[in-house]
């Protein structure tokens, strides 16, 4: 069975976890604190804060730019539903836009067209690690004098223009959930923020707690629990070494699937970015209008040829929660129609060549099958 991902953890890493093991100490410790000053070096040197998830850390974002009850955030209508679970849960309100049908990211006209006075940021994702126009995205943010929150759960590694994601910019906000281009099992961190705003990270992160001396404690505010585990930090640091690597390899098996498919692909490719993307799921879209077979037995016919698929994902304005908020169908076209039509196929470091290309038969076979 070829799964559409699955991590790459070699035995360095398996090592380094047994000494954090057998070392005594397990939690928030000097694992942490080494991937966290690896990951700002990697980053350009701007302080990171390692949590336990990405959702962790976009909540824990929101807080620190103060944002909660009557505020409105921007954000795509399609990504991961974290991404507007965290407005939500922060107690103000997402406010979708539509993406581009072949760059899955957000449309940054209808972002400014979405700004009102109750705005007070823009969460964008950078989707599949496609980076966003950092250019426009932000000069839209300053001239609205609006906080950025970077969903970059897909973009570590990735360029804009040379420059790395989380290298620059307002709050960058990583995933190192398993499926994501490097993992800590789960967690995440954020780049970047004023000091503010990262003292604020921190207490939200810890019980809004601060300690004097070796008896003193005090609480500042009602904080969480969203410190990451030495045993988490000492798998990070094993991936971290190898990230460059791991995005590369995923570039080759990309190229790869675009050669094979440069004409007469009978699906829609997303668009092909530049080296800057660091391709984190390959989604392309079915032509379900000329098929005879749904997405679901397209999937089936790929698990009886041994190959996992997944969906990467549906409009999120169409959850109950979200119809519920008052969005319904037919408000984003783009988002709704990629919920409808995307197909994430295999892509990870330890695939191989012939793997695309057994990928790229089976799909061929089974689309050219179905045409009405
Ligand atoms: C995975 C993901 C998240 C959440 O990451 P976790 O670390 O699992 O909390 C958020 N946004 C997007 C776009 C994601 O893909």
């Amino acid at each position: 069975m070829l799964p559409f991902t699955r991590p790459s953890i070699d035995e360095d890493t398996i090592a380094a976890v047994a000494e954090v093991l057998r070392s005594g100490w397990l939690a928030s410790g000097p694992k942490v604190a080494q991937l966290e000053a690896e990951l700002s070096a990697y980053l350009g040197g701007r302080p990171v804060r390692t949590q336990t998830s990405a959702t962790a850390g976009l909540e824990m974002a929101l807080l620190a730019c103060g944002i909660g009850e009557g505020d409105e955030v921007i954000t795509p209508a399609l990504s991961f539903v974290a991404t507007a679970n965290v407005i939500v849960r922060v107690g103000a309100r997402p406010v979708f836009v539509d993406v581009g049908l072949d760059s899955r990211n957000i449309d940054l006209g209808e972002t400014e067209a979405a700004i009102t006075p109750r705005t007070r940021a823009i969460m964008p994702v950078h989707f599949a690690g496609h980076p966003v126009d950092m250019e426009r995205l932000y000069a839209i943010a300053q001239r609205h004098r609006l906080r950025v929150i970077e969903d970059a759960a897909h973009a570590i590694g990735s360029c804009w223009r040379g420059r790395r994601i989380g290298s620059f910019g307002d709050l960058v906000c990583f995933s190192f959930h398993p499926n994501k281009n490097m993992t800590t099992i789960e967690g995440g961190a954020i780049s970047g923020g004023s000091a503010e705003e990262l003292r604020a990270i921190e207490l939200h992160r810890w019980h809004g707690q601060v300690k004097s001396g070796l008896d003193g404690f005090d609480t500042l505010l009602a904080g969480g629990k969203y410190n990451l585990s030495d045993v988490a930090a000492a798998v990070g640091l094993g991936q971290l070494r190898r990230l460059e690597e791991f995005n590369a390899r995923r570039r080759a098996l990309i190229s790869r699937y675009y050669e094979l498919w440069a004409e007469d692909a009978p699906l829609r490719l997303p668009e092909r970015g530049d080296e800057g993307h660091s391709w984190h799921v390959f989604t392309p879209l079915l032509p379900l209008a000329q098929l005879s077979i749904s997405r679901a037995k397209f999937m089936e016919a790929m698990k009886v040829q041994g190959i996992g698929t997944g969906v990467h994902y549906p409009a999120i304005h169409l959850f109950t929660a979200y119809r519920a908020l008052g969005y319904r169908e037919g408000q984003f076209p783009n988002a709704e129609r990629i919920g409808r039509e995307t197909v994430t196929l295999p892509l990870f470091p330890a695939m191989q060549l012939q793997d695309v290309e057994r990928v790229v038969n089976a799909v061929n076979t089974i689309l050219r099958g179905a045409r009405r």
